[in-house]
Parts: structure tokens; sequence; C-alpha cells
């Protein structure tokens, strides 16, 4: 094969591999989410538990609001003995009255959120256990996951190294022309030719540029697609 296609056709091999990597790279973090949604039905209510207690004890707010309602309520208990008219003392009976209401009612949201609280502590192993099992259960996924990521990295820095390389080995013009011709051709600068055909557009190839492409003195460009030509080693003809 002509030197200069053989370089070419390691280029566009190093392109498909650089494109085919970056693709499957994006691929990783759709394939994580689905390991996570597997484990979502165990992981949300551990999660959602936890929320619910850490807002439950940051609203802690409700005891100190309590003591100063008990306060206010004994201090219009002690205005009492200074009342001197039915007025007055009707009056202030209705603001003790509402205060203690208040005050109940509060007592009352406050029982309730230390309950849910408890009941919420007890849960709550129960719930990291399952959450815990769970993620032991897609360990070997995520590291395999992992793996794969980091071989792909690797991969694509190889190849992206190789084809720096190889681009600086080449003449700039057949760099040039490689990439005009794979910019209209889909990535695909260099094709193979199989038993008299070009496999870029499938169309027959003169004989004159088959005894070309066995002198492999000149490159040989197709005249259908204007793509680049190598003849495929093992193949009758070649
Ligand atoms: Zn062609």
């Amino acid at each position: 094969m002509n030197s200069i296609v053989s370089q070419l056709l390691k280029l566009q091999q190093l392109d498909l591999t650089i494109r085919k990597t970056g693709h499957d790279l994006q691929q990783i973090p759709k394939q994580s989410k689905l390991i996570d949604e597997k484990i979502k039905d165990v992981k949300a209510p551990w999660e959602e538990a936890l929320a619910e207690m850490s807002a439950i004890e940051s609203a802690g707010g409700v005891e100190a609001g309590l003591m100063e309602m008990e306060e206010k309520e004994r201090s219009l208990r002690r205005k009492m003995p200074e009342i001197r008219t039915n007025e007055e003392y009707s009056a202030l009976l209705k603001e003790i009255d509402a205060t203690k209401k208040e005050r109940e009612a509060v007592e009352g949201r406050s029982l309730k959120a230390m309950e849910r609280l408890e009941e919420l502590r007890k849960s709550l192993p129960k719930l990291e256990a399952a959450y815990k099992s769970g993620e032991e259960k897609v360990a070997a996924e995520r590291a395999g996951l992992k793996k794969e990521q980091q071989r792909l990295e690797a991969l694509l820095l190889e190849a992206k190294k190789e084809r720096q390389a190889l681009q600086s080995s080449l003449h700039p013009g057949w760099f040039r022309k490689y990439n005009t011709i794979a910019a209209q051709r889909n990535g695909l600068a260099v094709a193979a030719v199989k038993g008299g055909i070009c496999q870029g557009c499938f169309m027959s190839l003169r004989p004159k540029l088959i005894q070309d492409l066995l002198y492999g003195e000149e490159v040989v460009f197709c005249e259908g697609c204007q793509r680049i030509l190598y003849l495929e080693e093992n193949q009758p003809g070649s």
C-alpha cells in the first residue's frame, strides 16, 4: 500500500476510534442513572425519613414558644387581684382563655412532632439497612461502570496522542485533503476497494485505477466519491 495512504488509513481508524469512544463515554452518566433507578425504591424512603427528621429537629423553636406562652399566661393571672370592674375582669378572663387555648394548640402540635420524630428514629435503622443492602447489590455494577469509564478515557487519550503524532508526521497538504474529504463524506475519507468496487460508493473502478493501486506509487482517488482508495488485502484480485 502507498505509504501516504497507509498513514491516512491509520488516521481514519484513529478518528473513528475517537468518535466512537467519545460517544461511548457520553453513555456512562445514562447508565449510572439506570443503576440509581434500580435502588430508588429503597433509597427514597431513607432519604425522606432523614429529611423529615431534620425538618422537625430544626423546628425545635416550638419549645421556646411554649415557654413564652406559659409566662404570658402567668403574668395575666398575676393581674387578677388588681382588677376593679366587672368589664375589666371579663376582658382579662377572655385574654387568659385565648392564651391558654393557643398554648394548648402549640403543645398539641409539639407533642405530635415529638411522637413523629420518635417514630422516624425507630424506623431509620431498618430503612438505612434496606438502602445499604440495595447499594451492595449494585456495587459490582457501579464498579464495572467506573472501570469501563476509565478504560474509555485511557483509550481516548491514547488515540488522541497517536493522532497528534501522526498529524505531525504527515505532510500538511495531505492532512488538509483528508479533512476536506472526511468532512464531505461523513468522516470516511479513505475507502477500501474490494473486487474492483469502491466500498465508499460501490462504483466499479476502471482497470487503470486498479493498476495504479497495485503499483502503489501514487495516491488513487475514487472517480465516483473522490475518496482515497486502497486495495483491501487478502481479497481476490488484490
Ligand atoms: Zn467511491
